[in-house]
């Protein structure tokens, strides 16, 4: 546990530590890429609790996903210690699961009330056909609560009952959310009712990095921040420690046709006059983009060294880097096929991160209904162990028309999948059962495993790699376009965004490629480079392997 109080703030810059240390009342940090937002938030709830007597009980801390949930969490309880359990920490459909048990009898559900899953949901669309007043109707019926309800049922119960608005208030005196970009409309009447217009809101993000607006994101929420509250403070940090300088000179004037923030600057805290080029890679085709992938990551970590049982030190060369430190980048899933192949060929290894929902898994509805039938007993990891077993022994012998047929394979698999998710859930069966329903994602990733990471743009959000491939850097991947489709304004914008999110996951190389033909929608064709890379400063390139005569190699580091 890190010392709290007077140190407290010490490893922060100095406006870190403004937003940090600065008063209640609702407070707006715009902070772009890797200047450290995470760290503010948590030091800014550790300095509440150590210096100005906020109770930790009185915090909660919002965000979009479970994995930066807890992480959030995980820094807390290293700058806090065990009061850190104390605070709120959830995303947005974990808080209104918690407002919904808390009332769940004045919302008219049962108190068992259950989230439904994908079968629940199929059999009361096949029922309701296209009806949605009598979809909701049928769910309610059984006792279901579907997932957009999470949000939308405590809205509406907190917009008629003002003692009930004021209990949560009470509360949570202390309310932060990172990633307030992404914030959709419902979630924003959530957090209007749980924070009154002078509340201790603190809102951290970056609009530059709102990408999620295909799933009813508005970053407008955002920018109006401080007509929504009263006598917002705002604070910016600019200062980048993640990246070294030509990475970021080329990300911010990526970004800039399309920067939602006046006056985008971001200063590099790092300043090594040393420090590689962007590296761009002009490939004929998909293939030849995956050699130079393995070419490079050949090259970066050490020749052969991953085939060699030795120390890891070929040709009497060094190097510092692991395949952990590598990330390779995408728009598109669909692309990762071929890199998967090529870097397996050449005895790399890699891991995906899977989008794949637990509850799609072989094996995990299976557990999941044996969990909600049995009445096992046992800790909660103890009882989906047991259930995997019961459900191996149930259907050892197939049925003879294949149905309901799980292997002993998957189940163990199945097994392995759950037990994490089960020991973060206490022994709270609802909540195990809920995460599962509410789209808990098979999480493969393994931040240490030895391995190149493979990963689309979306996913790579809030992420960091020492080393960064940006591949399909072309018109069509990025931005984004289907066949036909006419570009439009906000779509193209959208798009940039994510490339700026790509291009700043990167600390130490950089290297962005396009393909000159590559297979889409099932058919091949020609691709010219994404027009995003024509407003970076060719000079901030150091290109390989395509005609164009090579430059030499400029070390003048071109600042913003
Ligand atoms: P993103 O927008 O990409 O999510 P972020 O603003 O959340 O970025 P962090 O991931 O919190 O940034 O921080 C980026 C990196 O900078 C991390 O490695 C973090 O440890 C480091 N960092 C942040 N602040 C400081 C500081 N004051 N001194 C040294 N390192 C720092
Ligand atoms: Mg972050």
């Amino acid at each position: 546990m890190e010392e709290v109080g007077t140190g407290l703030l010490d490893r922060l810059d100095a406006m870190q530590r403004v937003a940090a240390s600065a008063p209640g009342g609702p407070l707006l940090i715009v902070a772009g890429p890797g200047t450290g937002k995470t760290r503010t938030l948590t030091h800014r709830i550790a300095y509440l609790c150590a210096e100005l007597n906020v109770f930790p009980e009185q915090c909660l801390a919002i965000t979009f996903t479970r994995r930066a949930a807890e992480e959030l969490r995980h820094r807390l309880d290293g700058l806090l210690g065990p009061v850190a359990e104390d605070v709120t920490v959830g995303t947005f459909h974990s808080l209104g699961l918690t407002i919904l048990r808390e009332n769940a009898q004045a919302a008219g559900l049962p108190a068992d009330f259950r989230i439904a899953d994908d079968a629940d949901r199929a059999a009361a669309r096949a029922e309701a056909g296209d009806d949605d007043e009598r979809y909701a109707a049928l769910l309610r019926k059984r006792d279901l609560v579907d997932l957009d309800e999470l949000l939308t049922l405590p809205v509406a119960l907190l917009k008629g009952d003002r003692k009930l608005v004021k209990e949560y208030r009470e509360r949570w005196k202390w309310i932060f959310v990172d990633e307030y970009q992404d914030v959709d409309a419902v979630q924003y009447d959530l957090l209007r009712l749980l924070s009154p217009a002078d509340g201790n809101l603190c809102a951290i993000g970056d609009p530059d990095q709102a990408i999620y607006s295909f799933r009813g994101a508005d970053v407008g929420y955002f920018l109006r921040f401080s007509q929504d509250f009263t006598d917002a403070r705002l604070v910016r940090l600019n200062r980048n420690y993640r990246s070294s300088a030509p990475i970021l000179a080329a990300a911010v004037q990526a970004i800039a046709p399309s920067s939602l923030v006046r006056g985008r600057r971001l200063d590099p805290a790092r300043l090594d006059p040393e420090a590689p080029l962007v590296g761009r890679y002009a490939a004929t085709s998909v293939a030849d983009e995956a050699d130079f992938l393995v070419r490079t990551i050949d090259d970066l970590v050490g020749g052969l060294s991953h085939r060699s049982l030795d120390s890891g030190r070929i040709d009497g060369r060094a190097t510092s880097l692991s395949f952990s430190d590598i990330a390779v980048l995408y728009r598109t899933d669909s692309q990762a096929a071929p890199i998967v192949d090529a870097l397996a060929r050449a005895n790399i290894p890699v891991q995906k991160r899977s989008h794949d929902r637990l509850r799609d898994r072989p094996g995990v509805t299976a557990i999941a209904r044996e969990l909600r039938h049995a009445g096992l007993d046992g800790s909660l990891p103890a009882r989906v162990r047991l259930a995997g077993q019961l459900v191996a022994e149930r259907f050892a012998v197939p049925t003879l028309d294949g149905s309901g047929a799980v292997r002993p394979e998957d189940v163990r698999a199945a097994v392995d999948l759950l037990t994490p998710l089960a020991r973060r859930c206490g022994d709270d069966l609802g909540l195990f059962l809920a995460q599962l329903a509410t789209g808990a994602e098979v999480d493969a990733l393994d931040p240490r495993a030895e391995a190149v990471t493979l990963l689309t743009l979306h996913a790579a959000k809030g992420l960091e790699f020492p080393v960064v491939f940006l591949v399909g850097a072309e018109d069509g991947l990025l931005p984004l376009r289907w066949p036909g489709q006419e570009p439009d304004d906000d779509a193209v914008a959208e798009e940039r965004r994510l490339f700026f999110v790509g291009l700043t996951r990167a600390q130490d190389r950089l290297y962005v490629s396009h393909a000159a033909r590559r297979t889409r929608h099932g058919s091949e064709r020609e691709c010219r480079p994404s027009p995003f890379l024509d407003v970076i400063d060719p000079g901030l390139f150091e290109r390989f392997g395509d005609t164009e005569p090579r430059r030499p190699k400029d070390r003048q580091l071109r600042l913003i």
